[in-house]
């Protein structure tokens, strides 16, 4: 048995592309293919030998969107959750993963948990070389989505540090948001897959249920997580979220709080209504995620038209310690942030070992 290595092909030292290889008992596996956020950004799978598996945390396009390149890496059997799988362009070798509990990749035992932040969405534990935890995206926080907290130990975790050491919970983003979707007429693009149902369904819950509007793919959303990504739901909400997606009303003109995707408004219901409400007073435009470099909603926060106010989807510095106390790394990877954040998050993070080098020895 040779030494095992995760290569961080493109997603660590920037907010870039998931796309990751762990190579170990001789089998080479990657841990997503994404594209973006910036359209058209893809990992450089230049020099990659052909992989034997994919594995997929979650179905967003930064880690998804870059499958395209799989013709090119030998076309490998594609390990993804029911959820994610349907979601995915037809033709590809799918195998299955559970949305929690154990399965494995190549005879390698994966367990799974989670993730807090999609419909369908996980995280990996692989039994390689002591471990090796890798968490896509995730969010301990979520209102709508469950999370099931990593515990098993791992030596190597690969993980989600978009927000670096960002530590305002939740709750301050809704008391950031009240008082815009109180003045009236609000746009909010959004992810219909991530995010956009959640702030729905807080919309509803705090006095605005009769005021919210949605276009088709939040509605499709919506109908989904109360059937076939309901696994993905805290207990309890599935009725909530029927009803909403029965109630909410379509978007026509600048009225209420609307919520529709795409999030960066380069594609879906918001790349219509951008261009037609750019050169207007209203509605107020607030986007609430990550804001990718050339794209409508960059353009219009640089213009001061739109604003931006952070929705919580990804975890706070205090969820990464507490995941860290948890599975005892001893070397930790942060990814989906810049390199000018290796500094804090490792004095954060100490005494495990922060490294954002290519190539790590597991
Ligand atoms: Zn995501």
């Amino acid at each position: 048995m040779g030494p095992a290595t995760l290569r961080l092909v493109s997603g660590v030292g920037l907010k870039g592309p998931a796309c990751f290889v762990i190579e170990a008992d001789g089998r080479r596996i990657m841990l997503d293919l994404g594209e973006g956020p910036p359209p058209g950004l893809l990992p450089d799978i230049d020099g990659l030998a052909p992989i034997d598996a994919l594995v997929l945390s979650h179905g967003h396009k930064d880690h998804v969107g870059g499958m395209a390149l799989l013709a090119r890496l030998g076309n490998p059997p594609v390990y993804a959750t029911d959820v994610v799988a349907r979601a995915l362009p037809k033709g590809f070798n799918i195998r299955p993963l559970p949305v929690g509990g154990t399965g494995d990749v190549l005879g390698i035992a994966v367990t799974t948990g989670r993730n807090g932040h999609a419909p369908g969405g996980v995280w990996l534990h692989f039994a390689v070389a002591g471990g090796l935890l890798y968490t896509g995206d995730f969010s301990a926080e979520s209102m709508l989505y469950a999370y099931d907290a990593p515990a098993t130990t791992a030596s190597t975790a690969l993980l989600d540090c978009s927000y670096a050491l960002h530590d305002r919970p939740l709750a301050q983003c809704w008391n950031d948001l009240k008082p815009l979707a109180e003045r009236g007429p609000l746009l909010l693009p959004v992810p219909a897959n991530g995010r956009g149902p959640e702030i729905a369904l807080e919309l509803s819950r705090r006095g605005f249920a009769n005021d919210i509007h949605i276009d088709d793919a939040m509605r499709d959303a919506l109908r989904l997580l109360c059937d076939g990504a309901r696994t993905s739901l805290r207990n309890g909400i599935a009725g909530e979220i029927a009803r909403l997606a029965d109630t909410a009303k379509p978007i026509e003109e600048a009225r209420g709080i609307m919520v529709a995707a795409s999030a960066d408004g380069t594609s879906g219901a918001t790349a219509r209504l951008l261009q037609e409400w750019e050169r207007q007073a209203e509605p107020a435009i607030v986007f609430t995620g990550y804001v990718p470099p050339d794209t409508p909603a960059q353009r219009l926060v640089k213009s001061g038209r739109a604003q931006f106010v952070r929705w919580n989807v990804h975890p706070r510095i205090s969820d990464i310690v507490r995941l860290a106390q948890a599975v005892k790394p001893k070397t930790i990877i942060p990814a989906f942030c810049d390199r000018t954040h290796l500094t804090g998050l490792a004095q954060t993070l100490a005494p495990a070992r922060v490294t954002m080098d290519q190539m790590v020895e597991l």
